[in-house]
């Protein structure tokens, strides 16, 4: 005889999974192994991810942590989506290499906007995590000491300008809204001419999986968010479900991760997943829980996306061997 499943509801938040700056980077690696063939070089994980990592890696993409590590070569070299600091691509064109840059736009922009308050003579103060690739891509636009890291709300209360009254600020796309907001407050209580970003710098995709993560949070009795240990925009996830109610929030990169233990006795769980995780995991996690449970599905949406964002013209414009005659 076999023993009935226990019921399970399962709430999938929307939006979640990629994002425009994810899907671009991801065509850019796939577009320039089928028009230049393998290998294509791409510095850093492209996408914090390990599961795309892999299968591009299949498809015949090298990974690599630093330019030395690529040999004389005129295959493409790809940047990846978290941005790079300024020395990097002046380095790889010293060495005559076919760069294509896949650093999101929205990660761009606050390259441009670091630059901007530079020449305007600001002191800078950048919002982020110290080590993530995209805080080091932003610092390294910069010489040296131009742009002060600030972590928390404790260094936001004790920083010392030179100059407080010439101040600005950025931040690292993927914070927590509300972590931020509360830094941003103080450093302007502190600081109330610093200038600051026209709209946030913290992308749209990072907003929308926080709220629609949010919009669930006190209907669940624990929350998996799919996503890589390094995937700061993941990471939020799981900090931001707990803070608005969720009893427990825990980070898979595949459904073997599922804590099983700790999501005993819940009649109601709810899945997301970050900007860099591709939506077969999500399935893969749907399908472990049918395994185990008998459940419905409720997909809450809080907003559709529609963003996208055009891939560089050397890889969009480039023609594959079989289209060249
Ligand atoms: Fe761009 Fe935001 Fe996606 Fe990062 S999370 S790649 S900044 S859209």
């Amino acid at each position: 005889m076999t023993v009935p499943k226990p019921p399970l509801k399962i709430l999938l938040a929307a939006p979640r999974g990629f994002c425009a700056g994810v899907d671009r980077a991801i065509q850019i690696v796939e577009q320039a192994l089928t028009k230049f063939g393998a290998p294509v070089y791409v510095r850093h994980e492209i996408v914090h991810n390990r599961y795309v990592v892999d299968s591009l890696r299949a498809k015949g993409a090298v990974f690599v942590n630093e330019l030395d590590e690529i040999p004389d070569t005129t295959q493409p070299v790809i940047f990846s989506a978290h941005g790079v600091a300024k020395a990097i691509p002046a380095s790889a064109r010293g060495r005559n290499m076919f760069i294509v840059d896949a650093t999101c736009p929205l990660v761009s922009k606050v390259h441009m906007e670091v630059a901007r308050h530079h020449e305007q003579g600001r002191e800078i103060v950048l919002v982020g995590h110290r080590g993530h690739p995209e805080v080091v891509g932003t610092l390294g636009q910069l010489p040296d000491g131009a742009i002060h890291l600030i972590e928390s709300a404790d260094e936001a209360r004790s920083f010392l300008p030179r100059d407080a009254t010439n101040l600005a600020y950025v931040t690292q796309t993927t914070l927590s809204l509300d972590d931020t907001a509360e830094i941003v407050e103080i450093l302007k209580a502190r600081f109330p001419g610093i200038n600051g970003p026209v709209k946030e710098d913290i992308c749209y995709a990072t907003t929308n999986r926080q709220n629609a993560v949010k919009a669930i949070a006190t209907r669940i009795d624990g929350l998996i968010v799919v996503g890589g240990p390094k995937s700061s925009n993941s990471l939020r996830l799981v900090e931001v479900a707990e803070r608005a109610g969720c009893q427990f929030s825990v980070l898979v990169e595949r459904a073997a991760d599922i804590p099983w233990a700790k999501l005993e006795g819940a009649k109601a769980i709810g899945i997301t997943a970050g900007a860099s995780a591709p939506e077969v995991i999500v399935e893969e996690v749907v399908e472990a829980f049918r395994q185990r449970y008998d459940v419905s599905i409720d997909v809450v949406t809080t907003l559709e996306e529609r963003v996208i964002f055009n891939i560089p013209r050397e890889v969009r414009l480039a023609r594959a061997p079989a289209e060249q005659h």
